[in-house]
Formats: structure tokens, C-alpha cells, sequence
């Protein structure tokens, strides 16, 4: 039973939102899409079961057969050009991924592994040759393939990979080697069990000189049996996503035709000269790089969509359980009707939302970019750096807020059956694979730092160091000094210097003023410290290691400030009516939780007095009290079938 302390202020009207027309917002353009995605999980439900009693090859084989039915629904065809039998909607391609999401996430990654690293690596880096000979099937499913890259010596830094192509003019081949162990390639998808292909990347050696981290595709297998010089283990039993095959590849002097080389950035004559459009050898790295965006994009978004799933078993059981009564003839109270259950659950509802707004405006900046060839450098690299930066807040909330799900669902909440122990073991590693989240944000940091200048692919992190300090200095404190920042944040928000004091808090400019105010002061903060670091002599690696946590932080306040924006300015749009009104009540909810979460931060420099820090606790209990009502029709919203959400006796509760 609520208490007097619920109950919202005299004269407010709870909003009564309808849970079809919320789910046509957050479904957005592709709600065909997200609903043949959601008929797909219906059919293949039983997926979710086995997963818990096959033993691990028949769960894997079994993965693969549903790989297979689910691509002759077209639903992984979508980013395909059309030539090739797919949509040409890369728009599209990403929601079917996301939607995936509810259900068995090994399924999730092994069409990420099939359709977007290994088909999209020929697609990306290749030629019509190449397209011509492997597309089909990589789409179709006929040829299954990995994308071989990372190796046990070196994952973050891709660069220094240790496996070598060399070319032989005499045969006009190239020679694939693993010259040690590090070498090797280690945690491979598809490459234990399935794949007959690979898109291997090695350094590259012409005549004794090496051109750089290139991609080759190589023949792993001839029906069942590796093929010689090659020799392929298993990775083993992983915390979770084991019905992916992960798996490790050494290559002994395996010999490939010259037109393996993935050649769309670089080729090599029958002569052995080495050829490419792009002169500089780390503009070329990170160009071929950033072409493969879109596994980043959807990962980011798998990990919002399986945040969904949990949110949506804990508010649902929230609202039904009951734990203590208030008086000894009172009803036991609604798990939801306590202001520390709201506490845990509904701020991670609004930044879900939030984040799903993000990721909206991330794949509509991708679509612009896939679509046209003249989209400008500097615009590529904003994508790629937002990409990084949604997959890294995207992937940490999942985390987080399956883990808060799961102990709001107490004991039951450890039940396989309902669906925690899989989301909980498979979404972890979205933190570290399709780029490591802490090495994400350092790239996103970089853009910031460089002002995503035409130097920005030629700078690696010592180079930045040196670029902030020798040149760049001066553009992001100009760009972010004191005296400007209050004039952007007063274009947000008029008045003197003391602009955030009187606000009311649920202004949405006063929102967006604050994260930006604690973005742009960073930004100025650490090219200062980076700046000063050089000045007085500490090498640029020492320099970069002191100020690296600071640099984090800023790359994150950064995402944090475009999610928001994301958010207010999706809400903003809707026309005036209920599901506005309750989205409204959750942008406010995300924002203040927020500011609430680094009121230290705030207050360290000036922009949170105590009395105002305390204000926005009590609005954050305000607005979740608000919100509380609404909830269960906000997850439902999520459009999640009841078949793959399982956890029946949660959601039956009572
Ligand atoms: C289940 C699974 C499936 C995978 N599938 C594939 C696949 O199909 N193909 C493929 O090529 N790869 C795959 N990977 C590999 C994955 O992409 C790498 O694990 C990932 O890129 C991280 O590399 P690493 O493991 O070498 O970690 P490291 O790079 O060694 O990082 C370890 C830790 O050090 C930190 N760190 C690293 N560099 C820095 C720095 N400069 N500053 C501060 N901190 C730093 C990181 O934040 C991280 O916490 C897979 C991995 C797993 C676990």
C-alpha cells in the first residue's frame, strides 16, 4: 500500500500513456522490421530452453541450424546490398539485431559473427571479385565464416598483430604465418566448429618491408576437415554465449592466391608493388577500421535491447510480489511501492530509454553515412567516435542494470528459468568485444581532443598527446575556455553566473546546460594538464598514463551529454498528449539522476550548492514516485513477447 509520502504534489495529473502508441515510438521506422524480428523469437523460443539442457556441440549446432532458418526469413539480409540479394537498409539491418536481443544472445552473436563481421568485412574491405564469390553465401548461410583478428598477443591494439602475409611474386601468393604463439588467433567465433572461411588480418611483407594490418580470406575447412597447414582448437567453455564456437587458428605457411587480399583500400600487383588511394599508413588502418562501424553500432544496441528484457521481468514481478505489511491489518506492500525498490529500478528504466533514443539517432547518422560515398571524413570519424561511445554506455547499463534486475527478483531472480543466469553470463563480454569499452572511450576522447581535425587517423595515442599539446591546445580552450562556456550554457539558459542556480530543475535546458557546462570544462581541463605535462618535460606516454583517467571521464560526460540530448530532443518532437506527458516524467528522472550521480563533481566546481544537490534527490524520489505508476506499462512497451520473456512464475506472481 502506498504511504502518505508517495503521494504525488495536489493539482498533478498522472499521465495515462497507451502502451501500442509508446511502442510505435520506441519502434520508430522499422517496426516491420522489429515485429518480423519478434515473430522469428516466437518461433524459436525453445532456443532459450536448450540452451540450459543441451550439451555444449549440440547447443552450437543447434544455434547454427536456427542461424540458418532465421536467414531464410531475409532477416539478416537487410544491410546486404540488393544485388546480393539483401535490403540495402542498414537502418533496418541494425534494428533486426537489436530486436534479436530478447532472445538467446548466443544466437544474437552468431548471426553479429556471420552477417556483420565476416560478411561485412568482404562487403567493407572487398572488391566486386570478392563480393561475387563469397557474398551469396554469406548470406544465404551456405558459407559460414569468421572474422579472424584478434589474437592472444594483442586485441586492443589491433595494429600490432603478429600473424604474417608475405608475398611470394614467384607464385603470386601470399604466405600466411603464425610466427609464435602470441600469435595465434585466440576466442575466433564461428572458427571452433563451423566456419569453412576466414577474413584473417596479418601484417603485410613485401620483399622485407611491411605495409600494415591488411585482411586476407582464407580457407579454414573442406567440409568437416581443417585444411593443411592450418590447425584450428577450441576456446573452451566461456562465462556465457556458449553455443558460440569460439576458437583458436595458427597458420603454418598457408598459401592463399593474391587476389585474397581484401583490397579495397590497398592492392599489391602480380610485380609486387604495393599500391593504395590512401598514403598514410595509419589513415589507411583506421579508415579499413571504420568501415567495420556497424558491428559496434549493433552490439551497443543488443546490450540496450537485453537491458530491456531484465527491466521488464523486474518491474512486472515488482508490481505483483509482496514482502512485509506497514500494520498488523494492513495487506503486504507492493515490492514497487517502496521508495528504495523505485530507487533501484526506474532511473535504469528512464536511461534505457534514454539510451534507446541514443542509439537512434547513432543508426540515422549511419544510414546517412552508408548511403552516401561523399560523406565527409570529419563526419565519418564523429560516427565512428559516437559509435564507440553508445556501445560503451550501452554495454556498461546492460551490465549494470541486468545485475540490479536480477537481485530485485531476489531468489527467483537466480532461476535459470527466468532468463537472469543467460543475460547475466552472455552480455558481460559486450563490454570487451567489438572494442574494449575503457579503450572506446579513448578514442571518442581523441575526437574531442583533436576536434576531429583531418590528422585525427594519423595520430596514435602519443601522437595525440602531442598534437593537443603542440597545436591544439589552444582550439579547446578557446573552443571550451570559462568565459565562452557560459555563454553557450547562457544560450541554454539566460542569466549571470549564477545561471544554474535558479533554474527550475525540470527545465530541460537547465538539464542539457549542466552536462554540457561538465563536459567542455573537462575537455579544457585535460588539454591543459596534457599541455603542461609536455611543457615540462614528462614523455608523451607518461604524460597520457597521468591524465588518463580524466580523459575517461570526459569522453563519457561527452556521451552522457548526447544521450541526453538524444533523449529531450525525441521527447521534444512527439506531439502534445499522454505518452509525452510520461516520457516527459522519465527524460527529467534520467537528467537529475544524472547530475545526481556526480553531485560531487558539480559541487567541486561550482555549479551545485548543497541546498540544490539535496533539491534534486528529493526531485529524483519525486519523479520515481511519479513514474511508479506508469512502469509496468513502460516496459511493456518494450514490445518483448511473453514467449521469449519465459520467467512465467515472476510475471504470473500473486
Ligand atoms: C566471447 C568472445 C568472442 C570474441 N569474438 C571475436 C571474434 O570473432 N573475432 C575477433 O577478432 N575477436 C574476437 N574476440 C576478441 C575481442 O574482440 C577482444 O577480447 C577484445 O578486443 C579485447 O582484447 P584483449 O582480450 O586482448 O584485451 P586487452 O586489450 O588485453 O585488454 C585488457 C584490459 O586492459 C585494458 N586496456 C587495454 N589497453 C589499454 C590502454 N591503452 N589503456 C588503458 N587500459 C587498457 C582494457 O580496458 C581491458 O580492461 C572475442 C572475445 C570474446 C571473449
Amino acid at each position: 500500500m502506498a504511504t502518505d509520502a508517495s503521494q504525488p504534489e495536489p493539482g498533478y495529473r498522472q499521465p495515462t500513456p497507451s502502451v501500442e502508441a509508446l511502442t510505435a515510438i520506441l519502434d520508430g521506422d522499422h517496426a516491420e522490421v522489429r515485429n518480423l524480428v519478434r515473430r522469428n523469437l516466437v518461433k524459436h523460443q525453445a532456443l532459450l530452453v536448450e540452451a540450459e539442457e543441451l550439451g555444449i556441440d549440440a547447443y552450437r549446432d543447434r544455434v547454427r541450424d536456427v542461424v540458418l532458418e532465421v536467414a531464410a526469413t531475409g532477416q539478416t539480409a537487410l544491410g546486404m546490398p540488393t544485388e546480393y540479394g539483401g535490403a540495402g537498409d542498414v537502418g533496418a539491418s541494425v534494428a533486426a539485431f537489436e530486436t534479436m536481443a530478447f532472445g538467446d544472445l548466443s544466437l544474437l552473436v552468431k548471426i553479429g559473427v556471420q552477417f556483420g563481421l565476416f560478411a561485412g568485412a568482404i562487403q567493407q574491405l572487398g572488391s566486386r571479385h570478392h563480393h561475387d564469390a563469397y557474398l551469396p553465401g554469406a548470406i544465404d548461410g551456405t558459407l559460414l565464416g569468421c572474422f579472424a583478428m584478434t589474437e592472444r598477443g594483442h586485441g586492443s591494439d589491433v595494429q600490432a598483430l603478429g600473424t604474417t602475409a608475405t608475398y611470394d611474386p614467384a607464385a603470386d601468393e601470399f604466405v600466411i604465418t603464425t610466427p609464435d604463439d602470441n600469435a595465434r588467433k585466440d576466442y575466433i567465433g564461428n572458427a571452433a566448429r563451423h566456419a569453412q572461411l576466414a577474413v584473417v588480418f596479418a601484417q603485410l611483407h613485401i620483399d622485407g618491408r611491411s605495409e600494415g594490418v591488411h585482411a586476407f580470406v582464407v580457407p579454414l575447412r573442406d567440409g568437416d576437415t581443417v585444411r593443411p597447414g592450418i590447425r584450428i582448437e577450441d576456446s573452451g567453455r566461456k562465462l556465457g554465449l556458449n553455443g558460440v564456437d569460439n576458437g583458436q587458428i595458427w597458420f603454418d605457411g598457408v598459401r592463399v592466391p593474391r587476389s585474397a587480399l581484401l583490397n579495397r583500400f590497398a592492392d599489391v600487383s602480380a610485380d609486387g608493388v604495393y599500391s593504395s588511394p590512401i598514403d598514410n599508413p595509419n589513415r589507411r588502418f583506421f579508415t579499413m577500421l571504420g568501415t567495420l562501424v556497424l558491428g559496434r553500432v549493433s552490439v551497443g544496441g543488443g546490450g540496450i535491447n537485453a537491458a530491456k528484457v531484465a527491466l521488464a521481468i523486474a518491474v512486472r514481478y515488482a508490481d505483483r510480489r509482496r514482502q512485509f505489511s506497514t500494520g498488523a491489518d494492513e495487506p503486504e506492500q507492493l515490492l514497487l511501492d517502496y521508495g528504495q525498490h523505485q530507487r533501484r529500478l526506474l532511473p535504469l528504466l528512464a536511461r534505457t530509454y534514454a539510451l534507446h533514443c541514443a542509439q537512434e539517432v547513432l543508426v540515422k547518422e549511419l544510414g546517412a553515412v552508408f548511403g552516401s560515398d561523399a560523406a565527409e571524413e570529419g563526419v565519418r570519424r564523429a560516427l565512428e567516435s559516437r559509435a564507440a561511445g553508445t556501445k560503451a554506455l550501452g554495454t556498461w547499463h546492460a551490465t549494470r542494470t541486468i545485475q540490479e534486475c536480477r537481485e530485485a527478483c531476489g531468489g527467483a531472480g537466480y532461476m535459470a528459468r527466468n532468463r537472469f543466469a543467460a543475460l547475466k553470463a552472455d552480455t558481460d563480454v559486450f563490454t570487451t568485444f567489438e572494442g574494449d569499452n575503457t579503450v572506446l572511450l579513448q578514442l571518442v576522447a581523441k575526437g574531442l581532443l583533436t576536434g576531429y581535425s583531418s590528422d585525427f587517423e594519423d595520430l596514435d595515442q602519443l601522437g595525440m598527446v602531442r598534437f593537443v599539446a603542440e597545436l591544439a591546445v589552444e582550439t579547446v580552450i578557446e573552443r571550451s575556455n570559462i568565459a565562452k562556456l557560459f555563454e553557450r550554457v547562457r544560450d541554454l539558459l539566460p542569466g549571470g553566473e549564477e545561471w544554474d542556480q535558479e533554474a527550475g530543475l525540470r527545465d530541460p535546458n537547465y538539464q542539457r546546460a549542466m552536462l554540457r557546462f561538465r563536459e567542455e570544462h573537462m575537455i579544457s581541463g585535460v588539454a591543459r594538464r596534457l599541455k603542461r605535462g609536455v611543457d615540462d618535460g614528462m614523455d608523451a606516454g607518461e604524460v597520457f598514463s597521468r591524465v588518463q583517467d580524466h580523459v575517461i571521464a570526459t569522453a563519457r560526460a561527452h556521451v552522457e551529454r548526447l544521450v541526453l540530448d538524444a533523449f529531450i530532443d525525441k521527447v521534444g518532437a512527439l506531439p502534445d498528449g499522454e505518452e509525452k506527458a510520461a516520457l516527459g516524467l522519465l527524460v527529467d528522472l534520467h537528467a537529475l539522476a544524472t547530475i545526481e550521480a556526480d553531485r560531487a563533481w558539480f559541487m567541486e566546481h561550482g555549479r551545485l550548492t548543497v541546498q540544490r544537490s539535496k533539491a534534486i534527490s528529493r526531485e529524483v524520489n519525486d519523479l520515481c514516485r511519479k513514474v511508479r505508476p506508469l512502469a509496468v506499462d513502460l516496459v511493456d512497451a518494450f514490445g518483448i513477447p511473453q514467449e521469449v520473456l519465459r520467467a512465467e512464475e515472476l510475471l504470473a506472481w500473486g
